[in-house]
C-alpha cells in the first residue's frame, strides 16, 4: 500500500511518564504516513540535560511551521527535582510555549454516543478558551492593617502629573487588591478565539461584566468587538457568528444550549468555567486542548498531564487501563490541521479515519477503565491501553482498505 504523503513537516513534541509510553504506542499504530516529524524530546530529563533550550526551540519549531502536537510533560515541583535528580524547577513547558507563541489554549471534548454528557442539553462539544494572562492571576494585593485611604495611583513614564482615583476610605481593617491586564494581550486572546473558531466552524461567545465594571470588563468587550470588526469578512464567509453576553447570562444559557460554540472566557472564568465543562463532559482522558496563536499557528495536546499513579503501576510492571483516547486525537487534530493547511485531502481523511477508528472502539463497549462508569450499556469488562490501542490499530486497518 502506497503511503499517505504529508506536505510539510509536523512538530512532535514527546513528553513524561505514562503519556511517554502510551506517545510511543500511539506512533506505531501510524505506519501509513510519509511524514517529515521535526521530533524535540519535552521528557524532564532531556529538558534539564540542554537547561530547558529544547522547549524554546520547539516553539521555534512550531512557529515556523504551523503545527505541532505535543505529550504530556511534568512541570517539576520539589519533589520531582529529587526523583529526576534535576538542576532546577524548570517551568512549565506550556507555558514557556504558550508565551513564545502568545497563544490561548482552548479545550474541546471528544464525544461518543454511549456517554450522556451531565448537562443533557450538550449535543455538540463545547469548547472553551481562557484568556491565561493576567487580572487577578497577576494582582498584587494587600492586608490593609486599619482606618487609612487606598488609592491607585498612575505615573506617567513620560512625565506629567500622576493621576490618583480613591478606592477607598477604610474605617478599620479590610483587603485590596490591584490587578491589570494590556490591550496587547486582550487583542491577542480575542485574535486566537477569531482563529480557533474558524478552524472549528463555531460561533463564538464572549460574556464579561461590563455592567459592572464599565472601565476594565468593558475595555474587554470593546477590543474584543474590535477584533471581530476587523476579521468580519472572514467569519461572514464562514457563516461564524459572534455574541456578547454577560457573564451570568452565558452561564445560565450554556447550560441550556446544545453546544458547539467556543465559549471565551476572562482568566479567573476559564480557569472555574473550564472544570465545570470537562467535568459535565465525563473523563479528563475525553478532552482534547489546542493552543492557538493569535497569527493561526495550532499545537495540540490531550488535557490531561502524565498519569503519574498508572506509569508508577507501569514500572512495577502492572499491564494500565490508561486511556490514550486524548493524545490519539492531539495527533489527529494536528494531522487534520496539517491537512487543510496544506490541501491535502487524503491527509484530511486519514485523520477523519483515525478519529472514526477510536470513537467507533468506545461505541462498540471497547473502553478504557476510566470510562466504566460513564458508558451505558456498561460493557463485562474494560481493555488494556495495549488491547485498546490494538483494537483502534485493528479498525484503522480495516478503514483504510
Ligand atoms: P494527571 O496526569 O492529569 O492525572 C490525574 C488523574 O486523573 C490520574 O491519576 C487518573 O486518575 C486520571 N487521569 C488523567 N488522565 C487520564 C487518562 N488518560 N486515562 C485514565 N485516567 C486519567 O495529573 P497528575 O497525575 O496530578 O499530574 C502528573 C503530572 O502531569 C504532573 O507532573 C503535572 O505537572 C503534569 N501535567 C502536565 C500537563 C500537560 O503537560 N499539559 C497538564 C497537567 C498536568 P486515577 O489515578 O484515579 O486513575
Ligand atoms: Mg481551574
Amino acid at each position: 500500500m502506497s503511503k499517505i504523503h504529508v506536505k510539510t513537516p509536523l512538530v512532535e513534541m514527546d513528553g513524561d511518564e505514562m503519556t511517554r509510553i502510551i506517545w510511543a504506542k500511539i506512533k506505531e499504530i501510524l505506519p501509513y504516513l510519509n511524514i517529515d516529524l521535526r521530533s524535540y524530546d519535552l521528557g524532564v530529563t532531556h529538558r534539564d540535560a540542554t537547561d530547558d533550550k529544547v522547549t524554546v526551540e520547539a516553539a521555534e519549531a512550531i512557529k515556523e511551521f504551523g503545527v505541532g502536537v505535543k505529550c504530556a510533560t511534568i512541570t517539576p515541583d520539589q519533589q520531582r527535582i529529587e526523583e529526576y535528580k534535576l538542576k532546577k524547577a524548570w517551568p512549565s513547558p506550556n507555558g514557556t510555549i504558550r508565551s513564545i507563541l502568545d497563544g490561548t489554549v482552548f479545550r474541546k471534548p471528544i464525544m461518543v454516543k454511549n456517554i450522556t454528557p451531565a448537562v443533557s442539553s450538550w449535543k455538540k462539544p463545547l469548547v472553551i478558551g481562557r484568556h491565561a494572562y493576567g487580572d487577578i492571576y497577576k494582582a498584587v494585593d494587600f492586608l490593609v492593617p486599619g482606618a487609612g485611604k487606598a488609592e491607585l495611583v498612575y505615573t506617567p513614564a513620560e512625565g506629567g502629573e500622576p493621576v490618583r482615583i480613591l478606592i477607598k476610605e477604610f474605617k478599620g481593617s479590610g483587603v485590596i487588591m490591584g490587578m491589570h491586564n494590556t490591550d496587547a494581550s486582550i487583542r491577542s486572546f480575542a485574535k486566537a478565539c477569531i482563529a480557533c473558531a474558524l478552524s472549528e466552524k463555531i460561533d463564538i461567545w464572549f460574556g464579561a461584566k461590563d455592567t459592572i465594571s464599565k472601565k476594565y470588563h468593558a475595555r474587554f468587550k470593546d477590543l474584543f468587538q474590535e477584533e471581530i470588526d476587523a476579521r468580519q469578512a472572514d467569519l461572514d464567509a464562514a457563516g461564524i457568528h459572534y455574541r456578547y453576553l454577560l457573564i451570568d447570562d452565558a452561564v445560565a444559557q450554556v447550560m441550556k444550549h446544545e453546544g458547539g460554540i467556543l465559549w471565551a472566557c476572562m482568566n479567573y472564568d476559564g480557569d472555574v468555567m473550564s472544570d465545570m465543562v470537562a467535568s459535565g463532559f465525563g473523563s479528563l482522558g475525553m478532552m482534547t486542548s489546542v493552543l492557538v496563536t493569535p497569527d493561526g499557528k495550532f499545537e495540540y495536546e490531550a488535557a490531561h498531564g502524565t498519569v503519574r499513579r498508572h506509569y508508577y503501576e507501569h514500572l512495577k510492571g502492572n499491564a494500565t487501563s490508561t486511556n490514550p483516547v486524548a493524545s490519539i486525537f492531539a495527533w489527529s487534530g494536528a494531522l487534520r490541521k496539517r491537512g487543510e493547511l496544506d490541501k491535502t485531502p487524503e491527509v484530511v481523511a486519514f485523520a477523519d479515519a483515525l478519529e472514526e477508528s477510536v470513537l467507533s472502539c468506545i461505541e462498540s463497549g471497547l473502553i478504557t477503565k476510566d470510562l466504566m462508569a460513564l458508558v451505558s450499556p456498561r460493557p463485562a469488562t474494560y481493555q488494556t491501553t495495549d488491547a485498546f490501542l490494538a483494537a483502534v490499530a485493528e479498525k484503522l486497518k480495516a478503514r483504510l482498505g
